[in-house]
């Protein structure tokens, strides 16, 4: 056990036990089976998307995603730049080149604008990151999309259960990759899932994520033949039977997290030095992150090293993808880098107790009075 209070903690139980006991029974415990179908069946439909496929992660997700979206070497891809860095890396896997963009001071997503500003000859598409789970402006994207022949995709790796213009996280692109890592909203420890309307995309992913030739469950012919090279990115069916569980279980799930959203909003309410995330009005925050934003003369790292020395596990944001090493050196991007430094990830899980809760907005306010 991790001591005081942890930063994330999957929120699995009984009835999870009993859905993989149920796998146990069945003798089917690999991947793409019919734990996997069930699951991929429910979860298109939570994403209002006409076809989901159940992956290792998120990354294989949408690195399958750029395959069968054909992006080649040379090509571009704009990112949003504020991200876990599985989103530039898959690019990077696909052979082509990622082209961060800013973000906006207030969502955290790609701004229009920069993602405007950053289509060059070489682009074929876009991916933008709902950045701790609140989708960024899809709208917008897709107009942009749409004037410049792109596609688009969404990471919606943390929007597990958010809306965008009441529409679902998952439905708001050309395709869209989800995370079901142990701190996303819905996990079985590892786990993603592709998402799309366009049935031939998925049949193709489905495909690759399972070595290039048809999967067992659906086979048709006795001895299929290997067209091209794919991979093992499948989920297995363990995995499966605990997130149809956890997806019954969304609402609940969604509905903890906010309460917790909302104690830290009216606890943090008019204390100088630092800003609460918002909630645009037209969209509804899955809360998979709570984000402070603490003003720039402040000493982060120490207000950090302070909590967790208190047992309040807490952490940066995430990255500002043009910073790290591995992409070489970038153009500026100041608003990401500035989230990149200045964010204070505080504990936010389904399970956090309104005393937990409590203890943390105290220590929060003592240390930003100390290290401020
Ligand atoms: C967690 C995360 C990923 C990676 O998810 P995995 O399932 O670990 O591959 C990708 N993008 C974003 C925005 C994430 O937060």
């Amino acid at each position: 056990m991790i001591e005081g209070i942890p930063l994330g903690r999957p929120s699995v139980g009984e009835a999870e036990l009993a859905a993989v006991a149920d796998v146990f029974a069945s003798g089917w415990l690999s991947g793409a089976g019919p734990a996997c179908r069930r699951f991929e069946e429910a979860f298109a439909s939570a994403t209002g998307t006409g076809h989901a496929l159940a992956t290792s992660s998120c990354g294989s997700a949408l690195f399958l995603g750029l395959r069968v979206l054909k992006v080649r070497p040379g090509d571009e891809v704009i990112v949003g730049d504020y991200t876990f860095p599985a989103t530039g890396h898959a690019v990077v896997q696909a052979g082509a080149t990622p082209v961060f963009a800013d973000v906006r001071p207030d969502s955290f997503c790609a701004d229009p604008a920069a993602v405007e500003a950053a289509v060059t000859s070489r682009t074929v598409g876009i991916i933008a990151v709902d950045v701790a789970g609140q989708p960024g402006d899809f709208d917008d994207y897709r107009a942009i999309a749409s004037r410049h022949g792109l596609w688009l995709f969404e990471d919606a790796a943390c929007s597990v259960g958010a809306t965008y213009r009441t529409r679902p996280a998952g439905s708001l692109a050309d395709l869209a990759a989800f995370s079901f890592h142990g701190r996303k909203g819905i996990t079985a420890g590892e786990g993603g899932a592709l998402v799309s309307d366009r049935a031939g995309e998925i049949e193709r992913a489905r495909r690759l994520h399972t070595y290039g030739v048809e999967p067992a469950l659906s086979r048709r012919q006795v001895v299929p033949a290997f067209e091209e090279i794919g991979y093992n990115f499948r989920l297995s069916d363990v995995q499966a039977a605990i997130l149809t569980v956890q997806l019954e279980r969304l609402p609940a799930l969604l509905a903890a997290r906010r309460s917790v959203a909302r104690r830290y909003h009216e606890g943090f309410a008019g204390l100088p030095g630092v800003t609460v995330p918002a909630e645009l009005p037209d969209r509804e925050h899955p809360w998979q992150s709570y984000l402070l934003l603490l003003s720039p003369g402040m000493d982060r790292d120490r207000v950090v090293t302070a909590l967790r020395a208190r047992g309040i596990q807490c952490t940066f944001g995430t990255y500002a993808s043009h910073l790290q090493p591995v992409y070489g050196k970038r153009d500026p991007l100041p608003v990401s880098a500035g989230l990149f430094r200045r964010h204070l990830a505080l504990p936010m899980h389904a399970g956090l107790t309104a005393e937990q809760v409590d203890r943390v907005i105290e220590a929060v306010r003592e240390e930003i009075a100390t290290c401020g």
